[in-house]
């Protein structure tokens, strides 16, 4: 699969984020543009800190058709835009910034769909809607997961937190579903969760683990973990010897990133390219 040349009417696209080296993000993108004979690219930007907001202003009208957002810059992203879809509103962030070419910004956030799409791909069998579901983190990360469960019927969602009173917060914001835990309060809300989901960043490779030990979820219980190196994460390997079903963060790494692909650039991905062999490969190279 080679990509077509690059001309005065390729359209760009990118991920803006600090550090943005590793994201794959342009894998993923450049492959679905190739496959699908789309003259355009998507490349990465790494803005310094405190000139996002001059970036993001240089593009409106679309000199870059849109960008993916990626930390420590998802809150500034969605401050700066001029229309914000629902889901992105709820979690106070946003991960798609589109470019209008009559100079507006228009700011989405695909990570709860991302998660969504995840559970329903490796764990068809689960339905939000069926029971609670508990959410390990109150960072941004966690924020979008409760709001998509909760646009997504869960009945409850409960928030467990190192730091409660950031729990609280989200409690706070998102509505009386949502409930507020303590790290040591975990059991407890653990029990009949349908659901558990890390949204920490603990377990990362190289960083500290997620010691967590599952007895008090039901046996049936989903559990995913967004953090996807390594992809199968201590918790996930926990899971899968309880018999639970278990759903990495890669797949939600993907599953974000094909309508950030319909924004930019008006058509989903070709389903022939394999993007998780694509990212899996990218991962074995960087590991
Ligand atoms: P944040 O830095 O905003 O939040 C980190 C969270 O981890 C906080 O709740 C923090 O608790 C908790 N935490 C950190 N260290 C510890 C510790 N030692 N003990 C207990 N809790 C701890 O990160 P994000 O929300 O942006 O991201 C969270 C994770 O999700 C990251 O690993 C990120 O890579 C991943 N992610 C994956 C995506 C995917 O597509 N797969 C998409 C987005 C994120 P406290 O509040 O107490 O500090």
């Amino acid at each position: 699969m080679s990509r077509p040349a690059i001309t005065g009417a390729t359209v760009v696209a990118g991920v803006a984020g600090a550090p943005v080296r590793h994201s794959l993000s342009p894998i993923l993108h450049n492959a679905w543009l190739a496959g699908a004979g789309i003259d355009g690219v998507y490349v990465a930007f790494a803005p310094p800190a405190d000139r996002f907001a001059a970036f993001v202003e240089g593009l409106r009208g679309g000199a870059v058709r849109g960008l993916n957002v990626t930390l420590p810059f998802k809150e500034e992203a969605l401050a700066l835009a001029d229309e914000a879809s629902d889901l992105a509103r709820a979690a106070g962030a946003a991960n798609v910034l589109v470019f209008e070419t009559d100079g507006r910004i228009r700011a989405d956030n695909t990570d709860g769909f991302g998660l969504l799409q995840a559970l329903a791909v490796q764990a068809p069998g689960f339905s939000p809607a069926a029971a609670p579901a508990v959410v390990l983190g109150a960072g941004g990360a966690a924020r979008g997961a409760v709001a998509a469960l909760l646009a997504a019927g869960a009945p409850e969602v409960r928030v467990v937190n190192r730091t409660r009173a950031r729990a609280e917060a989200i409690a706070a914001a998102l509505g009386l579903k949502v409930r507020a835990f303590g790290w040591e309060e975990r059991d407890a809300a653990f029990g009949g969760a349908g659901a558990l989901i890390n949204a920490t960043s603990l377990g990362l490779a190289g960083g500290q683990p997620l010691d967590l030990a599952i007895d008090a979820l039901p046996p049936a219980a989903v559990v995913m973990d967004m953090v996807y190196k390594p992809l199968r994460t201590d918790l996930l390997g926990r899971a899968a010897a309880s018999g639970r079903p278990a759903v990495d963060g890669l797949e939600m790494l993907i599953r974000q990133a094909m309508p950030s692909f319909e924004a930019f650039f008006g058509r989903p991905p070709p389903a022939e390219v394999d993007a998780r062999a694509l990212a899996l490969a990218a991962l074995r190279g960087a590991a």
